[in-house]
């Protein structure tokens, strides 16, 4: 358990799931937070004045160490990412966030911090075992042989093998949770890098405003993945780098409930309360045909696995982009 003394540094704080990480180590009462991010403070989703912000560029050595200085513990979440439209198309900006980990690890190396944790992601599994929506859940060992995303999940199998050689080599305990889908309140909504949830409950949002009556889904609908809610992703985080067992282990960190994509959008319209034409485009960024996590070994470990359900936490999700959507609409300021 982190002390509330501890320096706990975040980066990516401007986005999603740092951010909401920030709030959770906030709430929590401790005491010294350091959140970072590259972005200006006014794009960051959630700002905590009581905490120490800063807004830097952690893909260079003269930064990592500045921003290790002092730190008990260092939660890596800083990553140039988005949706499957972002990581298709941009595998340069996703390769080149294997900088923030090389410095940030070496910093935070030497620096004598006692706990690393390093944001990895699904997209680092094979991708020839994820080629049936009927898909067999992904297990850690699944990653080997090795035939990952393109880009982004390179970057993030390769940033894995820093985290597991820091330990060998150097003894910094290190810990490696593998995301699957992320979603939830204060994240990417729109502009192109937001993901698949975020999108259906936005364009829900557009449809109803403008009376459209329809719907447009990337791919053909049938692609099957499972998503896990913000509030479950902070509370693995937590237990995952105080879980001593787990020192360079890469685990899955995803629920389990495997759901097509015209299912999401039939949940999320359910919440709306509307029924929309569907329109599919075959052309757009689809991503593999399905994706599921396996969750043996976190039950088996941790106890315990993300369990709050799609339907209740796309309620959450749907809220606030929805109020979100109305305040941009009324003129206001709103960071997407
Ligand atoms: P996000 O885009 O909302 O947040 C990432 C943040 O990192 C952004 O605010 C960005 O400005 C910041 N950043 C980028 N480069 C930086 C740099 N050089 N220095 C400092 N800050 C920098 O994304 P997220 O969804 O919150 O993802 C957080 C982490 O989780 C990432 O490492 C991502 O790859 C991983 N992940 C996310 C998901 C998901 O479903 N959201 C799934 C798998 C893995």
């Amino acid at each position: 358990m982190t002390l509330t003394r501890d320096l706990v540094v975040v980066t990516g704080a401007g986005g999603f799931i740092a951010g909401n990480l920030v709030k959770y180590f906030r709430d929590r009462g401790l005491a010294r937070i350091r959140a970072v991010d590259k972005k200006p403070f006014e794009e960051w989703y959630l700002y905590f004045p009581e905490v120490e912000n800063l807004s830097l560029d952690c893909s260079t050595e003269e930064v990592s160490k500045r921003v290790c200085e002092g730190a008990a513990e260092v939660y890596n979440l800083a990553a140039d990412m988005g949706g499957m439209g972002f990581i298709e198309r941009f595998r340069v900006e996703c390769l080149r966030s294997i900088l923030i980990n090389t410095h940030m690890i070496e910093a935070a190396y030497r620096a004598g911090v006692q706990r690393y944790f390093f944001s990895s992601s699904a997209c680092a599994y094979n991708t020839l075992l994820q080629q049936d929506p009927k898909v067999r859940a992904l297990k850690e060992s699944d990653a080997y042989p090795a035939m990952a995303e393109r880009g982004y999940g390179w970057e993030k199998l390769m940033s894995e093998i820093f985290c597991q050689e820091y330990w060998a080599e150097r003894g910094l305990r290190t810990f490696i949770a593998r995301f699957h889908n992320v979603y939830g309140p204060h994240g990417t909504w729109d502009g192109g890098r937001e993901k698949a949830p975020a999108a259906i409950c936005r364009k829900v949002v557009e449809a109803t405003d403008s009376g459209s009556g329809q719907i447009e889904i990337w791919g053909d609908g049938t692609q099957t993945r499972s998503f896990m809610y913000i509030a479950d992703c902070v509370k693995g985080i937590d237990t995952i780098t105080h879980c001593d067992e787990l020192i360079a282990t890469p685990i899955n960190l995803g629920s389990s409930e495997l759901v097509t994509v015209d299912e999401l959008v039939t949940k999320v319209e359910a919440i709306a309360g509307v029924k929309l034409r569907r329109k599919y485009d075959p052309t757009a960024p689809r991503g593999v045909a399905g994706r599921n996590s396996d969750n043996t070994f976190i039950k088996q470990v941790l106890e315990w696995e993300p369990d709050t359900t799609l339907d209740e936490g796309l309620r959450e999700t749907y809220q606030w982009i929805k109020d979100q959507y109305l305040r941009r609409k009324r003129g206001q300021l709103v960071v997407s």
